[in-house]
């Protein structure tokens, strides 16, 4: 039977359901939606929220898109799921071919993933079967820069910050990888040509033991929403050719033009030899991520000497329903109309949130295309803030000392205003530090 008493969902929900990083015993508040469309939420309780989230950076093209819709609706008609080990089918090979007329040249061979963790795992399990194939075995650890985030799998969380991310409570069982510092410069700083050294004394020491660099280009996202200056990542570059070894980026939250350029490795003109994508892959339908790579990796890896093929294969590989989904949003991506609605986003949000800067309530203010963020001095009840939000209509779900939203690209100049508004309304609601 079918229980359609939200406030008694809640109830149950709050009893038995674990939501992301949330306590069984004291869980923050939860609401219940009801539908969403375009940008906004509505809750069961009756409001109407103007969404600032994209559900953590997928929801690009807005909720409910009839292209979407009826990309879903069409497939599940055909089939939803069939194995991918020995079959194929066109929802796969349509994204494929989509995403690849998106992804720099050579960057052609991709691995259909189910979520973005995993996507990351099969990244580094290509960049260690590409040593054993070059018989090189001992290149087997990672360098990272402290700062990151790269998803909640283990060998995921050995990447991610030491100390923000999760290691302390799983430090044993995690594999020690080399933490390069956080970088210094942000993406507006002046290059300090110094820096480089900071980074070449991690390759000079460690290159016989690497096997990869994991790192998120330019945008630093669960991790701190830090935007660092591109020179760090031309420098990786560079060096990741000079001591062999290979370059992973993640752009699982930045892909697909969240930056202003359709891949954040953009701002650094750079391409790398194994890459992430997810999230946004499709619009926030369902999950589904790839990790990306050229003919030379990928037919490394699939030499003899590694056993003749990449060791991964999940059950839900390759879904269709999801390929389906992704296959049309990809296409609007590839239609173009994410270049202005971003620029227009970061623009509004220029004008809107930097001069918040100026609070003393408020350490730093910063924007970079379709992503704002206010960094406050202190750390954000989120509980008490979010009711704040909810009473002005909009969704923002601050963390840490973190108050920042990354929009749909749908979203209109007056719901835009909408959702800087609570921000400066929520900030003007603080005492000085
Ligand atoms: C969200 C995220 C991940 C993990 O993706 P999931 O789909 O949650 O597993 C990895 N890397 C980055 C940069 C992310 O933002």
């Amino acid at each position: 039977m079918v229980n359609d008493d939200w406030q008694q969902q809640l109830q149950f929900d709050q009893q038995h359901i674990w939501h992301p990083y949330t306590s069984m015993i004291d869980p923050l508040p939860c609401y219940h939606v009801e539908s969403a469309a375009g940008c906004e939420l509505k809750l069961s309780s009756g409001e109407q929220l103007v969404d600032g989230m994209s559900s953590w950076w997928a929801a690009i093209h807005g909720y409910n898109h009839s292209r979407l819709n009826q990309a879903a609706h069409q497939q599940i008609d055909r089939m939803s799921h069939v194995m991918f080990g020995g079959l194929t089918h066109q929802p796969a090979v349509n994204m494929v071919q989509q995403l690849t007329q998106l992804t720099p040249a050579g960057m052609d061979r991709v691995f259909i993933a189910d979520s973005g963790s995993v996507s990351v795992e099969v990244a580094i399990k290509m960049s260690l079967q590409y040593w054993v194939s070059r018989q090189r075995p001992e290149k087997n650890q990672l360098l990272t820069i402290r700062g990151g985030y790269h998803g909640d799998t283990f060998a995921a969380m050995s990447v991610c910050d030491p100390v923000n991310g999760m290691h302390h409570l799983f430090k044993h069982a995690l594999r020690n990888q080399l933490f390069a510092e956080k970088p210094k410069l942000t993406f507006w700083d002046d290059w300090q040509p110094e820096q480089e050294s900071e980074l070449r004394h991690w390759f000079e020491r460690y290159h016989q033991q690497l096997a990869a660099v994991v790192v998120e280009p330019i945008v630093q996202g669960a991790g701190g929403m830090r935007m660092y200056h591109p020179n760090y990542l031309k420098q990786l570059r560079l060096l990741c050719d000079q001591y062999e070894v290979l370059l992973i980026v993640d752009e699982i939250a930045t892909g697909f033009g969240r930056t202003g350029k359709l891949f954040a490795c953009e701002h650094a003109d750079i391409t790398a030899d194994i890459m992430c994508v997810g999230k946004a892959l499709t619009s926030g339908y369902m999950t589904l991520a790839a990790t990306i790579t050229n003919q030379h990796v990928a037919e490394t890896v699939s030499h003899a000497n590694s056993g003749g093929a990449l060791m991964h294969g999940p059950t839900f590989m390759g879904n269709p329903l999801a390929c389906a989904v992704a296959a049309e949003s990809l296409t609007m991506i590839n239609e173009g109309h994410w270049r202005q609605q971003v620029a227009t986003i970061e623009q509004q949000l220029q004008h809107d949130l930097l001069s918040l800067a100026e609070h003393p309530a408020v350490k730093d203010a910063r924007v970079l295309g379709a992503i704002g963020v206010l960094e406050m001095e202190q750390s954000i009840d989120v509980a008490a803030a979010q009711k704040k939000f909810i009473a002005h209509g909009v969704w923002i779900r601050p963390f840490g000392r973190l108050l920042y939203i990354m929009p749909p690209y749908t979203i209109s100049v007056a719901q835009l205003k909408q959702l800087t508004l609570a921000m400066a309304d929520y900030v003007s609601s603080l005492k000085p530090s």
